[in-house]
């Protein structure tokens, strides 16, 4: 995949505001919190497209400080979030029949998320840019076949699978095909190989090697 430097610098400018900011409500709402275990390092695939779609994406569980009721720290969360510009929302969820003060927060679709009750210590935080592609889409290139008429090695014949392909005849080598919900399939045809499976991706098969079966596809061959 060619990677258009604009849409992953776009996609990264994403990430770091992410980061920056999830970094800053960790910093503030738990102290002493390991940042090393914020893994914002690298997009992950979200949606197997075609261009496949990309985006940062964090979980972090902070300590909530015995002297600060989640109530509080909710309110802190949402201030600093204000502050920096996001918009946000505050919200009471229940989990199994205790009170959890929920935060969220939004900026250029950018999403964050700020979890946490009176009943646990745990402040959990989560976060995610935009899915985004980062790449154009593209039209693919139905491969040459590698084995012709012209080209066969003497004693061979085409394969009669991929008639000379040599890479899967379903999907043309790419080990997947686009189904009708946009997504990627993987190929049944090659079992994602790639290369088809008869001849192994040769494109031509030894004619005294042939099974019985496989002679069948060549009854009308000449037999010069
Ligand atoms: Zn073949
Ligand atoms: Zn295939």
């Amino acid at each position: 995949m060619a990677v258009n430097p604009e849409l992953q610098a776009e996609l990264d400018r994403l990430g770091r505001s992410l980061r920056e900011r999830l970094v800053e409500l960790i910093t503030e709402l738990t102290p002493g919190a390991d940042l090393t275990a914020l893994f914002l390092d690298v997009p992950t695939v979200v949606e197997w497209r075609e261009p496949p779609l990309y985006h940062y994406a964090a979980l972090f569980r902070g300590m909530r400080p015995s002297e600060v009721p989640a109530a509080e720290l909710a309110a802190r969360a949402a201030a600093l979030l204000g502050a920096a510009g996001w918009e946000v929302r505050t919200w009471r969820e229940e989990s199994e029949g205790r009170p959890v003060c929920m935060v969220g927060g939004s900026r250029e679709r950018v999403t964050l998320k700020v979890r946490t009750g009176d009943h646990t210590s745990s402040v959990m935080f989560e976060g995610e840019t935009p899915a985004l592609p980062l790449s154009e889409p593209r039209e693919f290139q139905w491969p040459e076949p590698i084995r012709t008429e012209e080209t066969v090695t003497p004693g061979f014949v085409l394969c009669y699978e991929c008639d000379g392909l040599g890479a899967c005849s379903y999907c043309g080598g790419r080990g997947w095909s686009l189904g009708g919900d946009g997504l990627r399939h993987g190929c049944r045809g090659c079992d994602r190989r790639r290369y088809c499976l008869i001849c192994r991706g040769a494109g031509q098969l030894a004619f005294s090697e042939l099974s019985p079966y496989q002679l069948g596809y060549y009854r009308d061959r000449d037999p010069g």
